[in-house]
C-alpha cells in the first residue's frame, strides 16, 4: 500500500509554525512586509495573488499591492520595482509572472534586489544555490524538500531523477537534492532512453509540464514519486504530470494533483518572507 503525501496539511504545519515565529518576531519589533505586483488581469495569476495575499494574512504578514493595467510600459514596472527596493519598510518583492509580452521578464526579475527577491529567481539567489551560500531559493523545490523530509523520505545516498530543467523548477530542484546528498540525474526534452533512467529513481521529481505522461512504466517499484505538474483537464478536473491512477500502485508514496506540490508553493513564500528578517524558521 503506498502512502499519499499530503501537501495540504504538510503546508498547513508550516503556515501554523510561521504564524508563531512571526508572533515572536512582532514581540521584537520585527515586521515583515510583502509588495505583490500583478500586471494586467489573467484570472489565473489573480486567483495566486489572492492565495498568496491571504496567506500573509494568515500568519501575520503586511501585503501591498499593486496591481497595474496590460499596458503598463517596461519602464514603469522597474521604476516601480526599483521604488520598492528602497522602500525600508518593504522585505520581499513579488511580481507575478506571466508578464504582458512588452515586458522582458528577465529584466524584471534582475532589477529586483536580491535580498528582497523572495521568489529566489534573481542570479544572485540562483548562485548562491548553487555554491551553497545563503539566498531565497525557488518556492516549489523548496516545498518539496519539505513534502519529503516531514514524510520521512530519506534523501541522502538515494538515486533522484528529476524530469525538466527549468529555471522555477527543474534546476533548483535538482541542486536541493544535491544539497541533501541525493545522486542527482536531469531528463528533458533531449533525453534518450529515459525510462531507462527514471527506473533507476528511489525518488522521481516530475515538472515536465504534460498531463499524464509519466505512466507506471517510467516508474521502479516502491519509488517516491513528486508530480509537479497541473492541468486543468477537457472535464474541468485538476491533473498532474504523473497518471496517478496507473503509478500510484508501484509507488511507496505519491503526491496527489491537486493537494500535492500545489499548497506547499505559498507556504515556502511566506516561510522565504519569514526568513527574509529571521534566519532559519521553520525546522
Ligand atoms: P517548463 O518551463 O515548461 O519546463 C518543462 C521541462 O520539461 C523542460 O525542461 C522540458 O525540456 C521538459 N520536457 C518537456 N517535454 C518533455 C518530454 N517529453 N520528456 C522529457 N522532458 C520534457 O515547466 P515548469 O515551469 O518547470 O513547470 C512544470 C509543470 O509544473 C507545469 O505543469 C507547471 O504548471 C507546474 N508547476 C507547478 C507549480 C506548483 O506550485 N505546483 C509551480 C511551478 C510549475 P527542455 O528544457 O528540453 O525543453
Amino acid at each position: 500500500m503506498y502512502q499519499i503525501i499530503d501537501g495540504k496539511k504538510i503546508s498547513q504545519e508550516i503556515k501554523e509554525e510561521l504564524k508563531e515565529k512571526v508572533a515572536v518576531l512582532k514581540e521584537q519589533g520585527k515586521t515583515i512586509c510583502l509588495a505583490v505586483i500583478q500586471v494586467g488581469n489573467d484570472p489565473a495569476s489573480s486567483v495566486y495573488v489572492g492565495n498568496k495575499k491571504k496567506a500573509c494574512a494568515y500568519i501575520g504578514i503586511e501585503s501591498q499591492s499593486y496591481e497595474l493595467p496590460e499596458e503598463t510600459t517596461q519602464q514603469e514596472l522597474l521604476e516601480l520595482v526599483q521604488r520598492l527596493n528602497a522602500d525600508d519598510k518593504v522585505n520581499g518583492i513579488l511580481v507575478q509572472l506571466p508578464l504582458p509580452k512588452q515586458i522582458d521578464e528577465g529584466k524584471v526579475i534582475q532589477t529586483i534586489a536580491p535580498e528582497k527577491d523572495v521568489d529566489g529567481f534573481h542570479e544572485k539567489n540562483v548562485g548562491a544555490l548553487c555554491v551553497g551560500s545563503k539566498g531565497y531559493v525557488s518556492c516549489t523545490p523548496l516545498g518539496i524538500i519539505q513534502l519529503l523530509k516531514r514524510s520521512g523520505v530519506e534523501i541522502a545516498g538515494k538515486n533522484c531523477v528529476v524530469i525538466g530543467r527549468s529555471n522555477i523548477v527543474g534546476k533548483p530542484m535538482a541542486l536541493l537534492l544535491l544539497r541533501e546528498n541525493g545522486t542527482v540525474t536531469v531528463c528533458h526534452s533531449r533525453t534518450q532512453n529515459m525510462k531507462e533512467i527514471t527506473k533507476q529513481a528511489d525518488i522521481l521529481v516530475v515538472a515536465v509540464g504534460k498531463p499524464k505522461l509519466i505512466d507506471d512504466t517510467y516508474i521502479k517499484e516502491g519509488a517516491v514519486v513528486i508530480d509537479v505538474g497541473i492541468h486543468r483537464g477537457a472535464d474541468n478536473k485538476l491533473c498532474g504530470d504523473v497518471d496517478f491512477e496507473k503509478a500510484a500502485p508501484h509507488t511507496s508514496a505519491i503526491t496527489p494533483v491537486p493537494g500535492g506540490v500545489g499548497p506547499m508553493t505559498i507556504a515556502m513564500l511566506m516561510y522565504n518572507c519569514v526568513s527574509s528578517v529571521s534566519e532559519n524558521p521553520v525546522p
